[in-house]
């Protein structure tokens, strides 16, 4: 098929907005899968994507459409994740499309990723195709989301298509309007290979497999490979196309999207958004796509038991998978081995941790979030600290900075003065308030670690679940913060240190002691729980002791055994060195609950 009959585009939307279904009823329609053969949901094929209705990873599909001016077209639908915590993989994944189906459901109207997605496509460029699903449903409203999108996108009334993607009314519009706006890709097939590296994957047998969005040349089997940004060389095993299923080809020309398996085996050496060419006839400049993702939360990921390789491998072949998610080794005095992990938000570090338990069958252990601090001492030296552990001590520190982001949240009118109370109490700074139809955008400037933890989950509370939120990084600021350490019978357990603002302090660790107290596993000695900050203890519980338990049976025997436990825990007290303190997941939630 020529290049000019060639249309690359994604579906962006908010969450259960329906790019799932309209997925379906496209591959459907364009029968690249036969309806017997269609599993529901196709495109959604993890398990944790299910349970949690996200697409986490991009799936990416090639159709064939017979368009009504008898010519036909080669259709790569590239399936987006769409949640708050991965506008940069949409982002990734966008850059190898020319044009994209935004997608607004009409029971709901815009909500927050609506409007980080159409920025997100605005920037990359694209063209967009508004559509309005749902139109089937008893709920929808139709007029009000078609008004929601002229005034909010600036988008023409005339461009707006109307869909059920349950139903497949009004989907044949979508499927001719895709060739008619969105345009070819350009490239000629005999420049020098150019290829967008937009997805990876990993297979235990074949290596890294990339996939490719080929903007210039041509890829074939003969000619030796070179990632520009990492540089790692290698000769393909397979090339091929998604029908969704991989199926291999011997070419891959200039506007074509496919797949390459490399035969690499360390992961490493592939990343998302670099550029694959050739050795022998290499081009000149990369692609634009390449940059490290921000990562805005970290925390420490441990192995709850000995299988140290198998936690290893596990982690890095889902960084591979996901490009959003790094890691580093860490070594912690209670916990061992394991890595510093850093997260777009909470809910991609939920994602993470579902995932090691399902797909990997593993247990871990995280310890409690945190973001990235900019802090200069007062000997000049600007440190960036992701991990409370290396925060320097107090009477070192000159200054400290904070990341910030904006957080556009939009809501129905009723909620605004509870949900601007929230945002303040975070330390939200008021930037501007939108009445819309029927809809109210908020932005507020909010420091990123107020909204890692609990932000979210009070928004959806007291907006009954209405509300909606992205964020954006925004900058570093200032900001008069504090380390907690946290002792147990004495010890300072490192995995348990956070940071947090001074004025939180006093009240974060009278809660912090009293949870703890409940969670920490009891000994036969009692253990104080103190928090210590700037070297002074601000509040202390002590953990009772098993002590009765051990003392039950009262018989004379027993009671000269009970003595001589009592001076055995006695000395165990004294022996603080050698406590060997078991830490649950409880504990570390214990951190995770405190507002
Ligand atoms: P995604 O999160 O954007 O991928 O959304 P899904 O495609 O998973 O759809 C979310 C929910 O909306 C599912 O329960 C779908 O069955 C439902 N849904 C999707 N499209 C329509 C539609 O056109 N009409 C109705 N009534 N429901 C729909
Ligand atoms: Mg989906």
């Amino acid at each position: 098929i020529q290049s000019k009959n060639i249309r690359n585009f994604s579906i962006i939307a908010h969450i259960d907005h329906g790019k799932s279904t309209l997925a379906d009823r496209i591959i459907e329609k364009t029968l690249t899968v036969s309806k017997r053969d269609m599993k529901e949901q196709l495109l959604d094929s993890m398990d944790v994507e299910r349970e949690h209705g996200i697409t986490v990873k991009s799936r990416t599909v090639r159709t064939f459409y017979e368009a009504k001016n008898g010519h036909k077209y080669q259709y790569n639908l590239i399936d987006t994740p769409g949640h708050v915590d991965f506008s940069y993989e949409v982002s990734k994944s966008l850059a190898a499309c020319e044009g994209v189906l935004l997608i607004v459901d009409a029971t709901q109207g815009v909500q927050a990723q609506t409007i980080a997605n159409y920025n997100i496509a605005m920037e990359n460029e694209l063209v967009i195709i508004p559509v309005v699903n749902k139109i089937d449903s008893f709920n929808a409203n139709i007029e009000q989301t078609c008004q929601q999108l002229i005034d909010v996108m600036q988008f023409n009334e005339e461009d707006i298509l109307y869909i059920s993607a349950k139903t497949g009314q009004g989907v044949d519009k979508v499927l001719e309007r895709i060739h008619s706006v969105i345009p070819a890709p350009t490239g000629t097939a005999d420049s020098p290979l150019k290829a967008l590296v937009f997805d990876l994957q990993y297979d235990p047998f074949r290596g890294v497999i990339a996939y490719l969005r080929l903007f210039e040349g041509t890829l074939s089997k003969d000619k030796t490979l070179r990632f520009m940004v990492t540089q790692a060389e290698f000769n393909a095993t397979e090339l091929g196309v998604f029908l969704p299923h991989m199926q291999p080809t011997d070419v891959l020309r200039a506007g074509e999207v496919g797949y390459v398996v490399t035969g690499l085996k360390e992961v490493q050496k592939v990343k998302i958004g670099d550029t694959l060419t050739t050795t022998t006839d290499p081009s000149q400049q990369p692609l634009p796509g390449y940059k490290e993702s921000k990562s805005m939360v970290y925390a420490g990921l441990f192995p709850s038991d000995d299988n140290d390789k198998d936690f290893q491998n596990a982690i890095h072949r889902l960084a591979l998978n996901d490009s959003s998610f790094c890691y580093e080794e860490e070594r912690s005095e209670v916990l061992g081995k394991g890595f510093r992990c850093g997260f777009l938000g909470m809910l991609h570090l939920q994602i993470i941790r579902e995932r090691l338990e399902k797909e990997y069958g593993l247990t871990v252990l995280i310890t409690a979030p945190n973001v990235t601090y900019q802090v200069l001492t007062k000997d000049g030296q600007e440190l960036r600290i992701n991990n409370p552990v290396y925060y320097p001590t107090f009477d070192k520190i000159k200054t400290v900075k904070e990341p910030y982001g904006v957080v556009t949240i939009t809501l129905p009118e009723e909620h605004v003065g509870d949900i601007m109370k929230l945002a303040t109490s975070r330390k939200g700074i008021f930037i501007d308030l939108n009445y819309q139809v029927n809809q109210t955008i908020l932005h507020y400037e909010i420091p990123t670690s107020e909204i890692a933890y609990h932000f979210f989950n009070q928004l959806k509370s007291l907006s009954h679940g209405y509300a909606t939120m992205d964020v954006q990084f925004m900058d570093y600021r200032e900001a008069d913060l504090v380390k907690m350490d946290i002792l147990v019978n004495y010890v300072k357990i490192d995995a348990l240190a956070f940071i947090l603002h001074r004025e939180d302090a006093y009240r974060v660790a009278a809660d912090l002691v009293m949870k703890l107290k409940h969670t920490i596993p009891r000994k036969l000695y009692p253990m104080p729980v103190q928090v210590v900050v700037e070297g002074i203890v601000i509040a202390r519980e002590d953990v009772p002791p098993l002590r009765k338990n051990a003392a039950v049976s009262g018989d004379k025997k027993s009671i000269s055994k009970k003595q001589a436990l009592l001076h055995r825990q006695n000395i165990n007290k004294r022996n603080m060195e050698h406590m060997n303190i078991q830490l649950p997941q409880e504990v570390f939630n214990s951190i995770l609950d405190i507002n």
